[in-house]
């Protein structure tokens, strides 16, 4: 069964503008999913929609095997990542990654432990004390990684993180999510207009067309490397 599904569904925006038609697809637990077009072709609409960021016009987002909470909503743990840093200039790394948790009822020591641990995921523990900017964009990058991860979801949501980021500095950010996702148990969906990046971290790549934006093709990928 599937982790999230969408079925049917559209979006069209209050300026008139139809974002996406009748997209239907599972989401499976486990999975590393691309979404590939060029932009304008409503991946980052099919992103916010399965956030909760918006509605669907059209359709439904359903959650099959998620608890839902005494209102009906489902209990879904998501982490989000954006193309643009959003750290707090502010705030220190620790600070930053650890925000996403003040709500949640830890002890001061388990959200400690809980901050280090994605930090060190990310291959960032040394940094826990700098300001971001100290750090380069890459590694800016890999402390929004370790926010999102910090509430251990199951569905981490990525919208073209690495973009605006340099080819070095994206390869070696490729390399290191894809070791991140085979040593979880997470399930990924992966914002992208880059080929080369949907063929070289993804189980399966949906390829998306523009105007109005939908779903023309799914491609399982056969990876040449061991997986999970
Ligand atoms: P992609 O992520 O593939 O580049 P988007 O999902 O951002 O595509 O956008 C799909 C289409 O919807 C585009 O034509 C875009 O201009 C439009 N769009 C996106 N967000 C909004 C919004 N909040 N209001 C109106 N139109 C929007
Ligand atoms: P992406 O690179 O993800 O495709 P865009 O540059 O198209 O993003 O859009 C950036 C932001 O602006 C998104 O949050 C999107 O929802 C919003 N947006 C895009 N197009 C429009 C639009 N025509 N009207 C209002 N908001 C828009």
């Amino acid at each position: 069964r599937a982790l999230v599904s969408l079925n049917g569904v559209s979006k069209r925006f209050a300026s008139g503008t139809l974002a996406l038609s009748a997209m239907t697809l599972d989401i499976r637990e486990g999975e590393f999913v691309s979404l590939l077009g060029p932009s304008g072709c409503g991946k980052s609409t099919a992103l916010r929609l399965v956030a909760g960021l918006g509605t669907p016009s059209a359709g439904t987002i359903d959650w099959p095997r998620t608890p839902h909470d005494a209102a009906g909503t489902p209990e879904r743990e998501i982490g989000f990542v954006f193309q643009e840093p959003t750290l707090m200039p502010w705030a220190t790394v620790f600070k930053n990654v650890w925000l996403p948790l003040r709500l949640k009822g830890l002890s001061q020591a388990a959200a400690r432990d809980r901050v280090m641990e994605a930090l060190a995921m990310v291959g960032l523990d040394r940094f826990a004390g700098a300001y971001p900017r100290e750090l380069s964009g890459g590694m800016k990058m890999r402390v929004s990684i370790a926010r999102a991860l910090v509430t251990r979801p199951r569905l981490l949501l990525m919208d073209e993180p690495f973009a605006a980021l340099d080819e070095i500095t994206r390869i070696k950010l490729n390399d290191d999510l894809l070791r991140l996702w085979q040593g979880q148990k997470w399930t990924i969906v992966f914002v992208t207009h880059s080929v080369f990046e949907s063929v070289y971290l993804s189980t399966r790549i949906v390829v998306m067309a523009a105007r109005p934006g939908r779903v023309i093709e799914e491609v399982a990928v056969d990876a040449p490397y061991p997986r999970g």
